[in-house]
C-alpha cells in the first residue's frame, strides 16, 4: 500500500513517514500545498494524511480540488487540537477522517488501517483467503495458523493483494502501489517476487491470469 504525507513540519512529516514506513507502507512525502495538490492528483495512492495549514496551498483547498477530478483515496486531515470548524469544513470538502495535533503515532496508524480496509469494504481488521491469514497491526502472515516469515517487500504485495482479493490486479498497478515515486519501476520483477510469495505460503492462492496480472483467491475457488 502506498501513501502520500503532505505536512509542511520537517521534524512531524519525518516522524509520520517513519512510522508508516515501519508499518509495512511505501511512502511519499510533500512539504508544501502545491507539491501534495500535485502529487495527490497525478499519482494514485491508496490513502493520504494530509495536513490543513500549509504554505502554497492549504490542506482543504487541496482536498476540494482532488474531490472535484474524481480523486477518491482516502484522506486523513492533520487537524489543530481546538478547531473543530476546520474539522466540519475538512469533511464537508471529501475528508474521510482526521487527527488532531499532537497524535500518537499509534492512533494514526490504526486510523489508517480502518481506512485502508473500510476503502475496499472489509469491516474486519484482518484478512482471510482460505489457509491464508494477515494481520496488518503485527504485519503478520500466517498459513494454517503456522507464521510465513516475509521480506517486507513480499509482504507488501501479499498485503495489497489481500485487500483487492477476488478481482484481477494488472502487474502495472502492483507496481504503481508498491513503489515510491523515486523508485526505478521495471513492472517484470514483480513476477519474480510472485513467485516468492507463492513459494513461502506453500497454498495456491495468487493464480495468474494471463494477459491481465494476478487474482487472489481461495485454493479451492474456481478458476
Ligand atoms: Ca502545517
Amino acid at each position: 500500500m502506498r501513501l502520500l504525507v503532505v505536512e509542511d513540519d520537517p521534524d512531524l512529516n519525518r516522524q509520520l513517514a517513519a512510522a508508516l514506513a515501519g508499518a509495512g507502507y511505501v511512502v511519499d512525502r510533500a512539504y508544501d500545498g502545491e507539491e501534495g495538490h500535485y502529487l495527490g492528483e497525478t499519482e494514485p495512492y491508496d490513502a493520504v494524511l494530509l495536513d490543513i495549514g500549509l504554505p502554497k496551498m492549504d490542506g482543504i483547498s487541496i482536498l476540494e480540488a482532488w474531490r472535484r477530478a474524481g480523486r477518491a483515496m482516502p484522506v486523513m486531515l492533520l487537524t489543530a487540537r481546538d478547531r473543530w470548524s476546520d474539522k466540519v469544513q475538512g469533511f464537508d470538502a471529501g475528508a474521510d477522517d482526521y487527527v488532531a495535533k499532537p497524535f500518537h503515532l499509534e492512533e494514526v496508524l490504526a486510523r489508517i488501517r480502518a481506512l485502508l480496509r473500510r476503502f475496499v469494504g472489509h469491516a474486519q481488521s484482518e484478512f482471510l483467503c482460505g489457509p491464508v491469514r494477515l494481520d496488518p497491526r503485527a504485519g503478520r502472515v500466517t498459513v494454517d495458523e503456522a507464521p510465513i516469515r516475509l521480506t517486507s517487500h513480499e509482504y507488501r504485495l501479499l498485503c495489497y493483494l489481500m485487500h483487492h482479493s477476488g478481482r484481477v490486479v494488472s502487474r502495472t498497478e502492483l507496481v504503481e502501489h508498491l513503489y515510491d515515486q523515486d523508485f526505478d519501476r521495471d513492472s517484470n520483477t514483480i513476477e519474480v517476487f510472485i513467485g516468492r510469495v507463492r513459494k513461502k505460503l506453500g497454498v495456491e492462492v495468487i493464480q495468474t491470469i494471463r494477459g491481465l496480472g494476478y487474482l487472489l483467491a481461495p485454493p479451492d475457488a474456481p478458476r
